[in-house]
């Protein structure tokens, strides 16, 4: 083991400015100087905008009681998870903060949805190209489910009463014959929500709503749009019965017209979209829409004090605590062999890429009191600013090593994803090469 506390040696400071100064070809950035790298990187407006929303919302939910100190929630981002914090990037642009925590929140967590959604989409960009490519008359079916509500209506009610009738849909007679005549593969089930103000008539409250993709074959258009008018009877007549619609005429009238939507696809770009709902994409600038708000624009009204988003936000947290947001049918992914990886095993995948170590810190409590540190890093890391980076550990007076003894980080390889395709294999798979997260 060699000495811990080290200053950075000045060969590599002074090599690091040469570098420097032959790419850039001069020495303008400073270090902590965040603004600067954003700019540099339009990225990093947005994983500045997710830090910032995960300790709002961390700072919300621990005030309000919601969470204690000690979850992972809370943990994410903000305590180590073993001795050393190690800083890796590689020349890519691609930076980590490897043995820090990550909560692996899909529905809550700024930071970690955004990873996830991104492994998902590609999972199911993967099995749905597989399935175009197979025969030209493979098709995806994209059914939208939506149910009547109001702003007032408990939003907890409403997600039990309507997976209760998405449970009756699928085991309904008519739905099962209507999968024989599409040769139904399988589905993929993803719910989106948006959220109302309560204290604004205008408005309408929690808005849960369920994406089905549905792997079958191509339909004449008369068979499809007797397949269409089917599910829309069948549905309306399961709401009814868990008493989220009104048996009268015009509730069941409105109910028929609105609360299906069914559409076939074949380009996997309009399919994505359409999935990879708004949740993962914490964008305060489009996210009103007639008055509902996206979870992360609740959040960011929350974080700004509104009494109202605050506290949707703890009910939003409490609602979609330990909920699957997407779900494969049985067999669908043995089908495309996609392999199980779970959700925290994908949030801790950015830390594992092949990076270069490059510094062990072990006060990372000290780190985190300096304002900006977390981006000021990153951003140091995928610029390749290693002189930054010792630059910003220097005036903060954080001690470092460069000694490899200390780099050990919590897994040692690309593979170690579970046994799961690891995310370069879904890369090769698709032939999209080097994309990053
Ligand atoms: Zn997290």
């Amino acid at each position: 083991m060699g000495e811990y506390k080290k200053r950075v040696p000045s060969s590599v400071a002074a090599e690091g400015r040469d570098k420097i100064v032959k790419r850039n070809g001069n020495l303008s950035s400073t270090s902590g100087n965040v603004k600067d790298a954003s700019s540099k990187s339009p990225d990093f407006s947005v994983i500045r905008e997710r830090i910032v929303l995960r300790e709002a919302s961390q700072r919300i939910l621990l005030e309000q009681g919601t969470i204690p100190p000690n979850s992972q929630y809370y943990a994410c981002g903000r305590y180590k998870i073993k001795k050393h914090v190690v800083l890796a990037s590689d020349s890519e642009g691609q930076g980590a903060i490897r043995n820090v925590a990550h909560c692996a929140s899909v529905w809550a967590c700024p930071s970690c949805s955004s990873v996830i959604q991104h492994w998902r989409g590609n999972e199911i960009g993967f099995a749905s190209s597989a399935w175009f490519a197979a025969s030209p008359e493979n098709v995806v079916y994209f059914m939208t489910l939506t149910v009547p509500h109001s702003r007032l209506d408990d939003p907890f009610f409403l997600w039990t009463a309507e997976k209760e009738a998405l449970n009756l849909f699928w085991s309904s007679r008519q739905v099962k014959n209507c999968k024989k005549i599409i040769a139904y593969l399988g589905r993929i089930t993803g719910v989106e929500m948006t959220i109302g103000d309560p204290m604004d008539p205008e408005t309408n409250g929690w808005h849960i709503h369920q994406h089905i993709a549905i792997f079958g074959k191509r339909l004449t258009p008369e068979l499809f749009a007797s397949i269409e008018n089917t599910f829309k009877q069948v549905w309306l007549e399961c709401l009814i019965r868990v008493g989220l619609c009104k048996p009268d005429q015009l509730s069941t009238l409105r109910a028929f017209n609105y609360s299906l939507r069914l559409e076939v696809v074949r380009k996997i770009d309009k399919y994505l979209t359409k999935f990879s709902n708004e949740i993962g994409t914490p964008n305060s600038k489009c996210a009103r829409v007639d008055g509902r708000y996206t979870p992360f624009y609740v959040l960011t009204l929350a974080g700004q004090g509104i009494p109202w988003a605050k506290k949707a936000w703890g009910v939003y947290y409490q609602l979609t605590k330990g909920k699957r947001q997407l779900v494969w049918s049985d067999g669908l992914k043995d089908y495309f062999k996609v392999r199980e990886v779970s959700d925290q095993k994908v949030a801790d995948w950015k830390a594992q890429q092949n990076l270069k170590n490059i510094v062990a810190i072990s006060d990372w409590r000290k780190i985190r009191a300096v304002p900006n540190a977390e981006l000021t890093i990153l951003s140091a890391l995928s610029e390749g600013r290693v002189d930054l980076l010792f630059d910003f550990l220097n005036k903060a007076g954080i001690e470092y090593t460069t000694d490899p003894d200390f780099m050990e980080y919590s897994v040692s390889s690309l593979r170690s994803v579970d046994g799961g395709l690891s995310y370069p294999e879904f890369l090769r798979k698709k032939g999209r090469g080097d994309m990053r997260l």
